[in-house]
């Protein structure tokens, strides 16, 4: 199993309880929501774009909490948290080192908005410690990572891009989503800012739009005092709904992790699978980092159909995983990221990155695992003759 540089065992603790609000008035169990939007001016400053009404500050408090962070914001989508965190972190002028596989979303944000505010950037191997160092110029402020990456799950050695950030006077920021707070820390690494799309599996039940960042009290006063500008804020009911979800996180991405690496296993035997990318199988390529890195290897894993294998019949004849673009839910999903989040891309350019059309990506929910397991053989015998 991995190890890990601190304890993962309270977490579940942490999940149920931690920064749930006291219905000191009715004694009711759970938290009430506080969905006002306008609060007495003379007795509160409570104003939820403000990011301090009592139900985002509980969440932020639970979220914190995993993260081993100091202080988290809430916004309204887990763009919303990157475009604030980065907006409020560079000026004109200024420039980013951007890891080269990054969420798809993210890349249209920093191509095609950062442009217009005279932000510059640079996409490398970050991995590559020649191509980082020679990636850095003397307007360099923030190195922005994401580990697992999509749709091959990478895995950034987050110990050394901290060291690089700390040497050079850069803010290091991490797209946490694919690991969730269960299975890595980066705040324990030395990372500075840690981003969730909290519509993954903080909610997990893929019904709510969400997203988070965490770190130090300095640096989240910084994202607020720009962000409260921005006003990419999450709704009250929402936050709720979130508090609800994560205190099933620990068991949910617990099932599965174990779903997953037990697939991953089976799809790697399988004769008519012909890769398996998933960061638990010794062969994969960042497997030593991520032992050392990552308390559990996730619930997200890619593989390669054999040639002879049509992908969208395949996913097709499918009963119980659902052909869906998004992921981290506790229902089983498979999207090609050549059919999808990549199909805009040069088909070139795509296979380049390692993106072969008859790559799919599998989000492993939380059913049984003989069900997920007879679910992939059935279609695979089906299709593969
Ligand atoms: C989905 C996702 C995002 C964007 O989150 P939204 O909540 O859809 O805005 C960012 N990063 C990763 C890794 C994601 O999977």
């Amino acid at each position: 199993m991995p190890n890990n540089n601190n304890n993962n065992n309270n977490k579940s603790t942490k999940c149920v309880h931690s920064g749930n609000l006291v219905d000191d008035k009715y004694y009711g169990n759970i938290s009430p929501i506080y969905p006002s939007i306008t609060y007495d001016f003379i007795k509160s400053d409570v104003y939820p774009r403000y990011f301090n009404t009592p139900n985002q500050i509980g969440v932020c408090k639970k979220i914190s909490d995993l993260e081993n962070a100091e202080l988290s914001l809430l916004f309204g989508s887990g763009l919303g948290a990157i475009a604030t965190t980065m907006l409020s972190l560079l000026k004109q002028g200024d420039h980013v080192i951007l890891q080269d596989s990054l969420y798809g979303g993210t890349i249209n944000l920093v191509n095609t908005e950062f442009k217009k505010f005279g932000i510059e950037h640079s996409y490398v191997d970050v991995n590559d410690r020649k191509k980082l160092d020679s990636s850095l110029k003397k307007n360099s402020k923030v190195i922005y990572v994401e580990s697992p990456s999509n749709p091959l799950l990478n895995i950034v050695d987050l110990s050394s891009i901290s060291d690089f950030a700390k040497s050079n006077g850069l803010v290091s920021v991490i797209d946490n989503t694919f690991a969730s707070p269960i299975n890595q820390n980066p705040i324990d690494l030395g990372i500075d800012l840690v981003i969730h799309s909290a519509t993954k599996y903080l909610g997990g039940h893929s019904d709510i739009l969400a997203g988070s960042v965490s770190g130090s009290k300095e640096k989240i006063e910084v994202i607020k005092s720009s962000g409260l500008n921005f006003g990419s804020n999450i709704s009250e009911y929402t936050a709720w709904m979130l508090e609800r979800s994560i205190k099933t996180l620990k068991i949910r991405v617990n099932a599965q992790n174990d779903n997953a690496l037990n697939l991953a296993k089976f799809l790697s035997e399988h004769n008519f699978v012909s890769k398996v990318f998933y960061p638990g199988l010794e062969n994969h390529k960042n497997h030593d980092i991520a032992k050392i890195q990552m308390h559990g290897f996730g619930g997200m894993l890619s593989f390669e159909l054999n040639s002879s294998i049509d992908p969208i019949k395949f996913v097709s004849d499918l009963k119980i995983i659902k052909p869906t673009m998004s992921l981290a839910g506790v229902e089983s999903t498979i999207t090609s990221p050549a059919l999808s989040s990549h199909k805009k891309m040069n088909p070139d350019i795509r296979r380049g990155l390692g993106i072969s059309d008859n790559l799919l990506r599998f989000s492993v929910g939380i059913e049984d695992f003989e069900d997920l397991m007879l679910d992939l053989d059935n279609s695979l015998t089906k299709n593969g003759k």
